[in-house]
């Protein structure tokens, strides 16, 4: 259905011929190793970038530059390094932005691979790696994955896989960790016949959540793992259509417009029973499935609205009207004086707000001396799955209650 108003988006592509450039990336393991099939799904579905996510990247580089300044002697020029020169014109064509949060995470990074090299080199000093394609095509059709900093200890037979998350939303563990266990594939990959590793390291530094984290596993299970996810990994490259949505879909480039994704968040309601309240075991059981529904219904809106209002695309059976708009001040100054010329003074005429503690926390970094004047309100209760590992809240009357007893 095409006029020259509408404008229809691209089909998801199934071009097995084309599976050759299919990318089972170890950052996109957990999602292929979950959902075979968004390989072939996402094949031709443009990379999105956020605000977060760049906020990483810059992290990145300059944790590059940190480790490699302090463990391989190679200083470079921050100045040149954090802007993006054209080396043909010498044009500076992106600033990437950073702040005071930025140094205080890589200044955490730096020194918790210090630590860790103290811990598991136990005297002895490491190859240090940084930032070095892995390649674990043994086990991953055209696997590859970038390593942020390993560590090789020979006579230790051991090696340290550790990964900068600068995300401070979802807190990542080690354990199982398929990214990181597919760089352990590709370290010992490359120092096949080098190097003989017993055992594998795997840690998370992710310093805005104050999580630095090891976890170790021995080669031979490693190596049993990666049989495990051998057949999976040539599944996906084959141009799989096997689609299975779970938590994996969160960063899935098809998430908006997944049809295995729809499917499931529009039947989970169908067995709904006789005309009768639903119970709180019934409550119980739908509760888990709600963020998949909601996360699923915000991804499916935005991608709608900004197809219609960006794109100009038509969305069937909808329409674009003008929202509600707000007055607002057109001159502020001049709004100002009038109201002191009617008597006001300036407590009533402006709104005076500290700036918010986050943001503060990003210019001025975490520790600064200021935030010793913050406190913690009382938490409210969050309710969570019973298998979550956060204990119990109890309420303060509760707790007095228990005292009494
Ligand atoms: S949204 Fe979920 S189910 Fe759909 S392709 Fe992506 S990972 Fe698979």
């Amino acid at each position: 259905m095409s006029d020259h108003h509408t404008q229809e988006l691209p089909a998801a592509p199934v071009d097995h011929a084309a599976r050759a450039h299919a990318i089972l990336s170890a950052s996109g393991s957990d999602r292929w190793i979950h959902c075979p099939g968004s390989i072939q799904l996402c094949r031709d579905l443009p990379d999105t970038t956020s605000e977060f996510a760049e906020w990483g990247t810059v992290c990145h580089e300059l944790g590059e530059m940190a480790l490699r300044a302090r463990f391989l002697g190679e200083k470079q020029d921050f100045q040149q390094r954090v802007k993006q020169v054209n080396p043909e014109t010498g044009e500076v064509t992106e600033v990437p932005k950073f702040d005071a949060e930025h140094f205080a995470a890589v200044a955490t990074y730096r020194d918790y691979v210090t630590e860790l090299i103290a811990r598991y080199g136990e005297g002895e000093q490491p190859v240090v790696i940084v930032e070095r394609r892995l390649k674990f095509r043994r086990w991953v059709p055209q696997g590859f994955g970038t390593g942020d900093c390993i560590l090789v200890f020979p006579r230790r037979r051991r090696a340290v896989m550790v990964d900068l998350k600068g995300g401070e939303g979802v807190l990542v563990s080690p354990e199982w960790n398929s990214q990181l266990m597919l760089y352990g594939a590709g370290t010992l990959d490359y120092f096949d016949g080098i190097v003989d590793i017993d055992e594998v390291v795997l840690s998370i530094c992710q310093p805005r959540r104050d999580n630095l984290v090891e976890w170790t596993i021995d080669t031979r299970e490693l190596l049993g793992w990666l049989e495990t996810i051998r057949p999976i990994a040539e599944e996906a490259f084959a141009g799989s259509s096997r689609l299975v949505a779970g938590d994996h879909c969160k960063f899935c480039k098809a998430a908006a417009r997944c049809p295995e994704r729809a499917r499931v968040a529009m039947t989970l309601f169908k067995d709904t029973p006789a005309p009768a309240l639903l119970s709180m075991q019934e409550i119980g059981e739908l509760l888990p499935h709600l963020k998949l529904v909601e996360e699923w219904a915000k991804k499916l809106q935005f991608f709608a609205y900004d197809a219609a209002v960006n794109q100009g695309i038509q969305v069937p059976g909808h329409k674009l009207v003008a929202g509600r708009a707000y007055r607002q001040w057109s001159d502020m100054t001049a709004a100002a004086a009038v109201l002191k010329e009617e008597g006001l003074n300036d407590d009533e005429i402006w709104n005076k707000k500290l700036v918010g503690i986050t943001d503060l926390e990003k210019k001025l970094g975490k520790k600064h001396r200021v935030f010793e004047l913050t406190v913690k309100g009382d938490p409210k209760p969050t309710l969570v799955p019973a298998e979550d590992p956060r204990p119990e809240w109890r309420s303060t009357s509760q707790v007095l209650a228990a005292f009494d007893d």
